[in-house]
């Protein structure tokens, strides 16, 4: 037994937990044994330790929940495990973890309290470590979820926005913003499709396209808004009129097409057409009164399903013109038969319309120098077609169309009316130079119409333009064209203080008798002639026929096409009293 208890003692002395024990019998449990470790552990020595309650360890830290469950233990003599906040000698803190037995006598008498300590602070502050880093993980997941949540929130409602937006725009892109109506992209497009599904039942398909008559007299003498009012009132009527299946669409200005789907014959195209008209035939209200408004409508009809939308409406916008030249207020079914030339005629013209419509005409000035001061004593305006994708058009590829469908009267007018006003601009600005005068030409289907004399007086009252500055050029073979009413509306013009001249003059077969009794001011000779001076006798000798019969008239005489020095040389020694050309200046 003796040496059993050595073992033991030498066990417990050993260990490297640090192990107690105490008296339980003596008043306050007094610590009667430590070990080594237990010295090494907490700093005291077995002689401090010795007596004292193992409660020191704790210092002021004695009331750390845990004890609770020591002081149950003892009090119940049973055993327990804890962890306990202990302050060593130097007074830094360690982490004890406690196992407290007790120990039995062999009658079952509580004798001993045995308490193995262990000392896992290093353990204790890992784990603590890996708390507060487990936290502060928690913390920035947290906070990373929440901001999170909020980009994803920002985003939803971006994405919501954006889809909003994108809403509007597409509904843009394709619709007119004052009717709301499909516009032209979106109408093509509809046309496409149908064109696709019309070759596949092997139907046929119609386009309406509409432009309304005098649109342009309410725009200009009720102002835009009530233009507006106007097309949008229009846009109603026609939605009312079509059905749903029907696209209508603002082709753009005052131009409006139509759809039709499943059209059997041309009738059925020709009843919508009639619709479209009954709708429109009501009065609309405007400015508290009442108008009337028609319409003119080209119809064209898919023949095979195989037709391009861009022809479709081209037929049908070149057919609307023809309604319009019929005199407006109906409707012209597209002729299957016609040929490529008859169809480029028939649009230039409508496209000639459009220009008048949409003011694409300008108009352009070549000075006229006169030999006797050298100096600028005239402009000739010159028109020209500012066509939105053929550029600049110059007046040789429109004119004559535009004579031939009587469009050249209203053309004509508006030149008139720009060449004065200009040419008060120069007066203006200019006061102390003799006024420049401006010279307009005029085509033979002007001449024979009959308000022109009073046409350009009103064109000079409007602008204030002396009658002696204006100069009216006609074409030597207008002149000479021997129409009776001619002669009377020159003498008519002259009447107005306005000066004439014949112009290219040369080319036509003057007759002397007729020429004499003209109430004419000017010659321009040709520049035909004039680009041959010097060069060909034939000519040469022309020019000085012209110039010596002009004079011999009373007129005076402009050389035209001047281009070379050696031509102004020779105009003058001829005795032209004037120049115009390429020499002094392009228009
Ligand atoms: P025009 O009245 O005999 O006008 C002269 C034409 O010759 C102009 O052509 C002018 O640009 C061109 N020209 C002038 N100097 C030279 C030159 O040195 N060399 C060459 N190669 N050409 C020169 P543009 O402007 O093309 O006009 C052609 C014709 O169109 C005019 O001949 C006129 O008959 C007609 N025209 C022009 N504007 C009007 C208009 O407002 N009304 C009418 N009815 N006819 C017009
Ligand atoms: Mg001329
Ligand atoms: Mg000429």
């Amino acid at each position: 037994m003796e040496q059993e208890l050595r073992l033991l003692y030498r066990a417990i002395a050993a260990s490297s937990n640090g192990i107690t024990i105490s008296d339980p019998s003596q008043p306050d449990n007094p610590i009667i044994y430590v070990n080594r470790s237990f010295e090494l552990m907490t700093g005291y020595s077995s002689e401090e330790t010795l007596g004292l309650n193992c409660r020191f360890l704790q210092g002021p830290d004695g009331n750390q929940p845990p004890l609770t469950e020591v002081r149950a233990a003892i009090r119940e003599e049973r055993d327990c495990q804890v962890l306990l906040r202990n302050y060593r000698k130097d007074g830094t803190l360690f982490w004890n973890e406690l196992r407290l037995s007790p120990v039995h006598d062999e009658r079952g008498h509580l004798v001993n309290f045995v308490g193995v300590q262990n000392d896992v602070t290093e353990r204790k502050q890992a784990e603590e470590k890996l708390k507060r880093a487990y936290a502060e993980l928690d913390e920035r997941v947290r906070q990373r979820t929440a901001r999170l949540a909020e980009t994803n929130a920002e985003l939803q409602r971006e994405i919501a926005e954006r889809q909003v937006l994108e809403e509007q725009l597409t509904h843009q892109a394709f619709h007119d913003p004052l009717t709301g109506l499909p516009n032209r992209t979106l109408f093509t497009d509809r046309l496409d499709l149908a064109l696709v599904r019309a070759k596949q039942r092997k139907g046929k398909v119609a386009v309406l396209f509409m432009d309304l008559d005098n649109f342009k007299v309410i725009n200009d003498s009720l102002g835009h808004e009530a233009g507006d009012q106007v097309l949008l009132a229009v846009a109603e009527r026609l939605e009312d009129s079509m059905r749903a299946e029907e696209t209508i669409a603002r082709f753009g200005g005052d131009e409006f097409t139509v759809l039709l789907e499943d059209v059997a014959s041309v009738s059925d195209a020709e009843r919508a057409a009639e619709r479209i008209a009954e709708a429109l035939g009501a009065p609309f209200y405007l400015g508290g009164r009442e108008r009337f408004l028609t319409t003119s409508i080209g119809i064209v009809l898919s023949t095979s399903g195989c037709e391009l939308p861009e022809e479709l409406l081209r037929y049908a916008d070149a057919s609307m013109y023809r309604a319009k030249a019929a005199g407006r207020a109906c409707y012209a079914v597209f002729d299957q038969s016609m040929n490529e030339k008859a169809l480029e005629r028939l649009e230039l013209e409508a496209h000639l319309r459009r220009a008048l419509k949409r003011e694409e005409f300008r108009v352009y000035y070549q000075p006229k120098v006169s030999f006797g001061s050298g100096e600028i004593v005239a402009m000739e305006a010159l028109i020209r077609w500012e066509h939105p994708e053929r550029g600049l058009v110059p007046p040789a590829q429109f004119i004559a169309a535009a004579e031939e469908i009587g469009l050249i009267v209203p053309i004509g007018r508006w030149v008139l009316e720009e060449a004065c006003r200009q040419a008060c601009r120069w007066h203006d600005r200019f006061p102390d130079r003799p006024p420049l005068k401006v010279c307009v030409n005029l085509s033979g289907k002007q001449l024979q119409h009959q308000a022109l004399v009073e046409e350009i007086d009103d064109a000079l009252q409007e602008t204030g333009l002396d009658p002696t500055a204006l100069n009216l050029e006609i074409t030597e073979s207008v002149v000479m064209e021997d129409a009776p009413s001619t002669l009377a509306t020159l003498q008519e013009l002259k009447e107005l203080g306005v000066n004439l001249a014949i112009d290219d003059f040369g080319t036509g077969y003057s007759s002397l008798s007729r020429l004499r009794r003209f109430p004419v001011d000017y010659l321009k000779i040709d520049r035909s002639f004039v680009g041959g001076l010097g060069k060909d006798p034939d000519d040469t000798a022309l020019v000085s026929g012209i110039v010596s019969l002009a004079h011999s008239l009373g007129l005076k005489v402009v050389a035209e096409g001047v281009e070379t020095a050696e031509q102004l040389a020779r105009s003058r020694e001829m005795g032209c009293e004037f120049a115009q050309g390429y020499y002094f200046s392009k228009p």
